[in-house]
């Protein structure tokens, strides 16, 4: 049973609770993984890198036809950033990610053989790929455990109370001291998979499965979001006022 000590908690939950609470947001998102399609680990490297500042519906939509011209990282390599620009166009930022691709693909290619690295510190001195990206790619293709956050981790982990930091490194952190590493990459996903159904940047708390644990709810911070964007308060409340150490029960 998680507990608000106060409205204004600094600390995630311990432990017992974060496990608590992910098994509790698996059950609402059975099966959660990743939406990018890919058959191998470069071809998941380069969708990740595609779905920066982009829905992976889209990305889906552009890899098939990527991935036939340039199925692995030496024939990346010998691409120029304007041939893949057309092809990848409607992801947005595509000038760029050109470069990023095939700057990726060259650096594969000369310092791994072309073969995707299944190491943290390796996969971030390639040109483009951040921690996140690089996590994506080592939890799901290479099976090393990993727990990627992007926004939708920071900002659902940060209102529940299972992380407690802006900064995307030190809330892995947190999440990974409390779970255990063959369940890191399916949290990042059920994270990953509530942000975009429920906990979005406006919350559609009653459907939540976890708003009697979730610091944001509890505090009203919610109703505090309805009032400054305009939307209209629920009329009931499902929880009661909070004072001192209350402990809640679902
Ligand atoms: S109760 Fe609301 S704010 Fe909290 S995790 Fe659920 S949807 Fe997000």
């Amino acid at each position: 049973m998680a507990r608000i000590a106060d409205r204004e908690r600094k600390r995630p939950y311990p432990a017992a609770d974060t496990r608590r609470i992910l098994t509790a947001l698996k059950r609402q998102h059975p099966n959660a993984d990743t939406e990018l399609d890919y058959s191998t680990p470069f071809e998941l490297l380069v969708a990740t890198i595609l779905s920066a500042q982009c829905t992976d519906e889209r990305v889906n939509r552009v890899t098939p036809e990527v991935f036939r011209r340039y199925p692995d990282a030496r024939a990346m390599a010998r691409a120029r950033p304007v041939d893949l620009e057309p092809l990848i166009m409607s992801t947005g930022f595509f000038r760029a990610k050109s470069r990023a691709l095939t700057s990726m693909a060259a650096a594969l290619v000369e310092r791994h053989a072309g073969e995707v690295p299944p190491n943290i510190d390796a996969l971030t001195g390639l040109p483009g790929v951040g921690r996140k990206t690089a996590n994506v790619v080592l939890g799901h293709a290479l099976g090393v455990p990993s727990l990627p956050v992007d926004r939708h981790v920071l900002r659902v982990a940060n209102r529940i109370g299972i992380a407690r930091a802006e900064d995307p490194g030190v809330v892995e952190q947190q999440l990974s001291t409390a779970l255990r590493p063959k369940e890191w990459i399916v949290a990042s996903d059920t994270l990953i998979l509530h942000g975009r159904r429920i906990c979005r940047p406006k919350p559609l708390c009653e459907r939540c499965a976890v708003r009697t644990d979730c610091h944001f709810y509890l505090t009203g911070s919610v109703e505090r979001a309805r009032e400054e964007s305009g939307a209209p308060r629920p009329l009931t409340r499902a929880v009661p006022k909070l004072t001192g150490r209350a402990r809640t029960r679902r």
